[in-house]
């Protein structure tokens, strides 16, 4: 299961350890995805993943 975390103000929530921004100090940490404030380069590994498990 995934989860989500999130570093001190104004970071948005990472969720793949391979993010560059990923937080090194956790402030929040919650195991269903927030609606909002997603991290951008989580995004893409996340979209790069699911293409790797089921090809267009
Ligand atoms: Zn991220």
């Amino acid at each position: 299961m995934d989860e989500y975390v999130k570093g001190p103000e104004p970071d948005r929530w990472h969720w793949s350890k391979s993010c560059k921004q990923y937080p090194r100090v956790v402030i929040y940490k919650r195991s269903n995805r927030p609606s909002s404030d997603l991290c951008d380069d989580c995004l893409d590994i996340e979209r790069v993943a699911l293409r790797k498990i089921a090809p267009v």
